[in-house]
């Protein structure tokens, strides 16, 4: 029986890089569009209880979105396994595993659209990989496919430029998704910029990351992050840090951390972490080696499920502070250092 054209899209993992695409393709190809509500407690709760409690929280977060689509009735569920995006750039287990994962975990009347993106092992590309997911519900138009391929990058290039300027996530994304590219105002600058350094999964999803963004806005403090970045910055981070890529996901740690080392106006760096995570935790040590040699301070925040928000803004506020003290007492002694020059 033909599927009919309606796909629920979980608002987890992938959700916070590629979603414009997703939107931009599956929109073209005449698809009602269904996204996960946001994160709650419930999403949390849900998905842990069918997981392994040595899971990281973005894989439990990711299952309990599925629930909230199969709750909401949505029939047709996109998995798709992002196995490796160039030759031997590779994904973590978790996320190549988790059209596996979903089937094998998650009970439910529905049906997984998954499809493999493999540009090292099976070296298929993306309109294969596209193909892959339109057959699924009948679409077998080469011209219909590459036209969704196409509109899917239009949507994405608009809502990256906008990012890039300055735009938060949920207005980029609207602009986007309306065809709208909007550059806002060059924003005022705060007493002191911290770059924010993590998976879009981990600083975009609110509950994941108890509104950060919001929380150092209070602080008076600007924020920085890898999606303001360019891939030639990105990449240039990676080589001034001498580091190879190795992990799809590099670049939102290890290029974008290298980036902001040598950027002036940047006064410390927050990195955001799941407990549990291999590949973060490789990342993680290699940018604290490295960053000594560029004296910026660093403040690592681990995330799991029992992350109290107490705790969370304590650690926040208390490298804020000592930021702040730091630039003043570098403000303080320039300051002399130039009336020495006068007399
Ligand atoms: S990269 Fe880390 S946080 Fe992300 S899915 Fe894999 S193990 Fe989890």
């Amino acid at each position: 029986m033909k599927k009919e054209k309606r796909i629920g899209i979980p608002r987890a993992m992938s959700y916070y890089n590629y979603f414009p695409f997703w939107h931009g393709f599956f929109n073209k190809l005449g698809f009602e569009i269904i996204i996960s509500d946001p994160t709650t407690k419930k999403t949390v709760s849900d998905g842990a209880a069918l997981v392994v409690t040595e899971t990281c929280l973005p894989i439990k977060v990711y299952v309990g979105h599925v629930i909230n689509l199969i709750d909401k009735g949505i029939k047709n569920i996109f998995v798709p396994s992002i196995q490796s995006i160039a030759p031997k750039v590779y994904n973590c287990s978790k996320i190549r595993g988790l059209p596996d994962l979903i089937r094998n975990v998650v009970k439910g009347d529905f049906n997984i659209i998954e499809a493999t993106l493999d540009k090292s092992e099976k070296n298929n590309n993306l309109i294969d990989f596209l193909t892959e997911i339109a057959n699924q519900f009948d679409i077998t138009d080469s011209i219909a496919i590459k036209d969704a391929l196409k509109n899917g990058f239009v949507v994405q290039n608009n809502f990256n430029v906008m990012v890039q300027n300055g735009l938060e996530f949920d207005e980029a994304l609207k602009n986007a998704k309306k065809g709208q590219v909007i550059i806002p105002p060059k924003k005022t600058d705060k007493p002191i910029s911290v770059a924010l350094i993590g998976h879009g999964y981990n600083i975009y999803d609110k509950k994941v990351c108890m509104d950060i963004f919001k929380k150092l806005e209070k602080m008076d403090v600007r924020v920085y992050n890898a999606y303001q970045l360019t891939v030639e910055q990105l990449k240039g981070g990676m080589n001034l840090l001498h580091s190879s890529l190795y992990w799809a996901n590099q670049y939102e740690m290890t290029g974008c951390a290298g980036h902001y080392f040598t950027d002036n106006k940047i006064d410390g760096i927050i990195t955001i972490t799941a407990f549990g995570c291999g590949p973060d935790s490789l990342m993680l040590e290699d940018i604290k080696r490295k960053a000594k040699n560029y004296s910026k301070p660093i403040l690592n925040l681990t995330v799991d499920e029992h992350t109290g928000e107490a705790g969370f803004i304590t650690r926040i506020e208390a490298f804020c502070d000592m930021l702040y003290r730091n630039k003043r007492a570098k403000l303080i002694k320039s300051k002399k250092d130039l009336d020495m020059v006068k007399i």
